[in-house]
């Protein structure tokens, strides 16, 4: 007999949410549970926060080590966000989808939407606050913004909002283990997608996608 083989290409998953939406928290708890996902580091040039470690939340820069990988064209697309400037290293995604990992982005809109152009295979994921109030409550919670920080990040939040229509799904983080199982069913829904499939017979025969 034989059997049919599926070999499946690694995926971007990006996910956008207003500072305070809760995309930190809940990819952390992706990640932790599932062992294929694996999450590109961004290069920032804001200051690390209490507690953040340099190569584990972001590659902490300065403007002259950023602008420097700017000339070298090694991001696959950078933004100014809160008056700070963030990046996706190529070299973070390409060596994560080389390893057989499907790669957690988080992202803010412009970038989202400059990786969707750029890359067909990339799911983007928007999640909504249940309310502004909510969302100035949790970042008030979290203690690790100035008030100056807080006021900004909720002003661009208002903008973002307007853009979450752009994106492939949206979910509002109520109940935080409820968005956490639905982003995993997000995830799985796309891993069975035949765009990212290759079918071969039990010789290595390649039957789909035809030449
Ligand atoms: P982001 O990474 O989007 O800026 P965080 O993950 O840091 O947001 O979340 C902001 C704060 O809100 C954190 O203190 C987090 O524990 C809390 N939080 C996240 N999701 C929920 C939720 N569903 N209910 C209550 N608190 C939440
Ligand atoms: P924070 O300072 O709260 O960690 O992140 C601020 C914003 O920057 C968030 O909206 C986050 O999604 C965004 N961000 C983080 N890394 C990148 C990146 O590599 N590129 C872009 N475009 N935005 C990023």
């Amino acid at each position: 007999m034989i059997e049919f083989e599926l070999k499946r290409t690694g995926m971007l998953i990006v996910v956008s949410a207003p500072s305070g939406g809760g995309k930190s928290t809940i990819i952390r708890a992706l990640l932790e549970a599932d062992s294929s996902l694996d999450y590109s580091i961004s290069a920032t040039t804001r200051e690390p926060r209490e507690g953040e470690e340099d190569g584990r939340e972001y590659h902490f820069y300065t403007i002259e080590q950023f602008k420097q990988l700017v000339e070298e064209d090694g991001f696959y697309e950078y933004a100014e966000v809160h008056g700070n400037y963030y990046g996706t290293p190529r070299e973070e995604v390409d060596s994560k989808l080389e390893a057989g990992k499907d790669v957690i982005l988080d992202l803010d809109v412009q970038g989202s939407m400059r990786l969707h152009k750029m890359v067909r295979d990339c799911t983007t994921i928007f999640i909504l606050p249940p309310s502004m109030a909510t969302l100035e409550k949790r970042l008030r919670g979290r203690g690790q913004d100035s008030e100056e920080a807080i006021q900004r990040r909720l002003e661009n939040a208002r903008g973002e909002v307007r853009m979450a229509d752009q994106y492939d799904y949206i979910l509002v983080n109520r109940d935080l283990p409820e968005t956490i199982e639905n982003m995993k069913t997000i995830i799985e829904a796309q891993r069975f997608r035949a765009s990212r499939m290759v079918v071969r017979d039990g010789f290595g025969t390649v039957l789909a996608p035809q030449a």
